[in-house]
């Protein structure tokens, strides 16, 4: 592997690499706009500009592979000046929009110009060229002309990842501007990703516009259970202590996380915008269970000494229905406390979707539950689930999450039950035929892993704290559990993982 020196410190690094990188690894950030790692190099932004011993001028470090025995150095007079003018040279066409730009807090022309520039302006005259503000140019994207610093990192995203090629650079010099070709919309299911790689608020997110000042989010890594590929992604909630203005939701935006075996840097609109359910009107935030003739109000703790009365009495004739929405350590606890410890025989989980769902051939698979593959790795029923083998001649079931209600083929076997306990975060028709609702907590809002696809076993954190009354399952399980005399597994994700 060639060794190189860069700000005096050595490095071995594989061949090919390009010395942006390399400086990276050693922790030399340099500053960069057109230059993204999950796309090819366009190396026309010039502001990753380096010194490197014997070439006759400064060279870009996006594009320069490095070499054995290569002195770099990224911090001379001549590579400061060098960026300070082309920060100048962008800024002269730059709207002073910071004050209502989304961008701020997290902008690469605002650092840069921070850490970089913070040198008075040259130009004597006004050069400001007007380009068109804040327009859609696609269901979830809007496009600021003005802001844009013509990076490119969009035109190549559309031709190279989403292979849609909705976007270019047209006109030249300083009247050249990005659009969407022929006017059309964008299309595919990967345009948020554009407001991610602009590396300023030129593509802007319509669902996060005007929601949140970043510095105001927190944080959390998580897993999207969108599909069963399991995308690395960071949930961002509004930590900012006041509620959102258009009411209460918790979490501002989901952003992928660079895995390069499961996602690179990128995740699918489906994944992206399908957080909204977790604050949703449909999220259940309390248990209920029989009080006189209904269902009423009641409090977890009563609720769960029903329900484990309720299965008490069935021992024998009582049916487990898991769900693939399920973590590896809720399905493990089902598993050791129903099957194990209760004897209910072997615990179904496949329940083919009512309608039938495709991939996108890109990262979005069919499959659109986050954990099939562990659930087919645990001592679960391989087989799909039947109503007639799984219902017929019970007295009750405890169902995790399906709605199986709404299905007319279940239906009528349901209804012949004595009870149903439903656990789920949503509230749908077999929640409303149940008997004992216990609500539970959503991925954002509890511990636990997911393997994906194929066969990556991976963690996602907690972000929030459970909705209302609801509970991680884990807790449910262990509640019942300790209800029923059955030693299972520890409550905490992390052990039983
Ligand atoms: S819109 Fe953003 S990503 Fe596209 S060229 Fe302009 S600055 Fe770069
Ligand atoms: S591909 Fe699947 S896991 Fe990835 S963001 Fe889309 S829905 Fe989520």
């Amino acid at each position: 592997m060639p060794k190189l020196t860069i700000n005096e410190r050595e490095i071995e690094v594989e061949p090919g690499t390009p010395v942006i990188e390399a400086a990276k690894r050693l922790g030399f950030a340099i500053p960069h706009y057109c230059y993204h790692p999950g796309l090819t190099v366009a190396g026309s932004c010039r502001m990753c500009l380096v010194e490197i011993e014997k070439a006759p001028k400064l060279q870009i470090s996006c594009y320069t592979p490095v070499a054995e025995g290569m002195i770099v150095r990224t911090e001379t007079a001549e590579v400061k000046q060098a960026r300070q003018a082309m920060l100048e040279f962008l800024l002269i066409n730059h709207p002073l929009d910071c004050p209502v730009c989304d961008q701020s807090g997290e902008c690469e022309l605002q650092d840069y110009y921070m850490q970089h520039g913070l040198h008075p302006g040259v130009m004597q005259e006004a050069k400001v060229v007007k380009s068109k503000k804040a327009f859609p140019i696609g269901e979830r994207i809007l496009l600021d002309q003005e802001r844009c610093v013509l990076c490119s990192r969009c035109v190549r995203f559309t031709q190279e990842v989403s292979k849609t090629r909705d976007l270019g650079i047209f006109f030249r010099g300083d009247r050249s501007i990005v659009d969407t070709v022929e006017g059309k919309s964008l299309s595919g299911n990967y345009t948020g990703n554009l407001a991610d790689i602009c590396p300023v608020g030129a593509l802007l997110d319509r669902d996060f516009r005007f929601k949140c000042r970043v510095w105001y989010l927190g944080s959390a890594d998580s897993i999207c259970p969108g599909c069963s590929r399991g995308c690395n992604i960071r949930v961002e909630y509004n930590a900012s202590g006041r509620p959102h203005k258009a009411g209460g939701d918790r979490v501002m935006r989901l952003k992928p996380r660079l895995n390069p075996d499961v996602n690179g840097y990128w995740m699918c609109d489906v994944g992206r915008y399908g957080y909204k359910f977790i604050d949703s009107k449909d999220r259940l935030r309390a248990p209920t269970a029989p009080e006189g003739n209904g269902s009423g109000p009641i409090t977890m703790e009563a609720a769960l000494d029903l329900a484990a009365e309720q299965i008490r009495s069935a021992r024998g004739e009582l049916s487990v229905i898991a769900s693939p929405q399920m973590s590896n350590e809720e399905l493990l606890l089902t598993d050791r406390f129903f099957r194990v410890g209760l004897e209910v025989g072997a615990i179904p989980w496949r329940v083919p979707p009512p309608v039938p769902t495709e991939g996108d051939g890109i990262l979005l698979q069919a499959d659109r539950n986050p954990n099939t593959r562990g659930a087919e790795l645990l001592d679960l029923d391989p087989a799909e689930a039947d109503p007639e083998k799984t219902l017929s001649g019970r007295k009750g079931a405890v169902i995790f999450g399906h709605d199986l209600a709404g299905r007319p083929e279940w239906r009528s076997y349901l209804e012949k039950l004595e009870f149903i306990i439903y656990v789920g975060p949503l509230a749908n028709e077999t929640s409303g035929l149940a008997s004992i609702v216990l609500p539970s907590a959503v991925y954002a809002e509890k511990e636990g892993t997911f393997t994906n696809f194929d066969g990556i076993v991976q963690r996602f954190h907690r972000a929030l704290e459970p909705l209302g009354e609801s509970l991680p399952e884990i807790e449910i399980l262990q509640g019942l559990a300790r209800r029923l005399g059955v030693e299972i597994p520890s409550d905490d994700a992390a052990e039983v993982g």
